[in-house]
């Protein structure tokens, strides 16, 4: 009954049967969305600046867009779980805002989202889906999906991610800010009572450090925060974070996972003597190092396998057709894809100039060569999307360059196309690549 007087109280529950609790479970669902959106708003506009958030923040700016579309827009969590970004890229301007077409789902349907529905979701996928595709492993597959998990698998359980939205936003008023309690509270239950504002108050009076201790019940007292309890949780958990990222960080060095034994090792020449990161929590926050050219085995297994993350493919429409679109961050020199089929002497694919597609590329060290795709798919991966054939051709501005590399497949080194980011490219901008010189494609 305090959920219902909770939401009666701010307006948002009108009853009309003789208990005067609500029966219909979507006028919870309303309700949550209405409660949760100061806080979404306010989220988006620090994504959108380039500002951090805690991770829980972020956690519930996901939740908030996978309810827009089940809770306002009657998806089942099927469809929420089979949602794919290309689907997002490919949505359509209509009137009342943009049309998505839901190609994943297995009852093929469009919803209609509002401009600022349209913004949240674009916020999710340019500015935290990539946080969860950069600590994704190689060996992972996210299936082209727009919503991902942590560790940037696809999402298992869509219905109980809303749960753990409704739960937050639905506690009842009298366990609001910093009750008292003895124990310590979990930290969901900890930041559920607290508005962002509040939150970035807190912190801007009490900075984060990795190497400070937490404020003192005293000081929180005396900068207007008797009930300190769960802003001092809160400040724990994210400092915890911060020491595991940055232990993760300083032991990435390599591309592969750092070991248990080497993170113990550098955890005890820390001077942390409390909240001290545990080996699993370092693990955790390990993110993968981008990609170089000096990585040969990840490349050769990125290349037979044609896993590529960060990427997706875009309908410009027509004149343009089809493009690759970033949808996570590229540096500077990352190799982000590549290019590969048959290949044959300079002078054997100026004599093919009427069978297709051929790309002409000279290394530094080698001969010219012709790289040629007959056909889209290629030879080798019948079934595969290959972003590396459907990057299109700017002269003006490229922002990734064609680098002949060897590659030491099973059957023997064959030369390959990998296309190097020229500059940092951010998620959503398209990929160019400049084939003027290089490449001749006849029809
Ligand atoms: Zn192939």
């Amino acid at each position: 009954m305090k959920l219902c007087d909770h939401l009666r109280s701010r307006g948002l529950l009108i009853f009309n049967n003789s208990l005067g609790c609500p029966t219909a479970q979507p006028t919870h669902r309303s309700g949550v969305l209405v409660l949760a959106k100061p806080d979404i708003q306010h989220i988006r506009q620090k994504l959108m600046g380039s500002d951090t958030v805690p991770h829980t923040a972020a956690t519930t700016f996901r939740h908030y867009c996978q309810a827009i579309l089940m809770w306002r827009h009657q998806l089942t969590a099927s469809a929420v779980k089979t949602f794919c970004v290309n689907d997002w890229l490919d949505r359509k301007s209509v009137a009342s805002g943009v049309c998505i077409q839901l190609n994943g789902s297995r009852t093929k349907r469009s919803i209609i989202l509002t401009g600022e529905e349209e913004e949240f979701l674009e916020c999710y996928l340019l500015k935290l889906r990539p946080l969860s595709l950069r600590r994704q492993d190689q060996d992972s597959d996210d299936k082209g999906r727009f919503f991902l998990g942590d560790s940037g698998l696809p999402l298992c359980n869509p219905s109980g991610d809303l749960r753990r939205l409704r739960d937050k936003y639905l506690q009842p008023v009298s366990e609001g800010p910093g009750a008292d309690s003895v124990s310590d509270p979990p930290t969901g239950q900890a930041s559920a009572s607290m508005s962002m504002q509040e939150w970035d108050a807190f912190m801007k009076a009490f900075p984060m450090s990795l190497h400070g201790n937490a404020p003192s019940r005293d000081k929180c007292v005396e900068a207007g925060y008797p009930r300190y309890r769960p802003y001092y949780v809160k400040w724990r958990d994210l400092q915890l974070r911060q020491r595991a990222s940055y232990m993760s960080r300083s032991l990435s060095k390599t591309s592969g996972r750092p070991h248990k034994a080497s993170i113990q090792s550098a955890l005890d020449k820390e001077s942390w003597t409390t909240n001290r990161p545990l080996v699993h929590d370092v693990l955790k926050a390990w993110v993968p190092p981008e990609r170089q050219l000096k990585d040969t085995w990840s490349i050769l297994t990125s290349v037979m396998k044609q896993k590529w993350k960060g990427l997706a493919i875009k309908d410009f429409g027509m004149p343009k057709g089809k493009g690759v679109v970033a949808v996570m961050p590229f540096s500077k020199e990352v190799v982000i894809c590549d290019y590969h089929d048959t290949v044959t002497s300079e002078a054997e694919g100026k004599q093919k100039r009427q069978s297709g597609f051929l790309f002409f590329i000279k290394g530094k060290e080698t001969k010219a060569l012709c790289i040629e795709a007959k056909a889209s798919p290629c030879t080798c991966h019948p079934s595969l999307v290959i972003y590396g054939r459907m990057i299109n051709h700017s002269k003006q501005l490229p922002n990734v360059k064609p680098h002949l590399h060897r590659i030491d497949f099973p059957d023997g080194p064959q030369e390959a196309v990998l296309f190097i980011a020229k500059r940092d490219i951010r998620p959503g901008e398209e990929l160019l690549c400049d084939y003027s010189v290089t490449r001749a494609v006849v029809n």
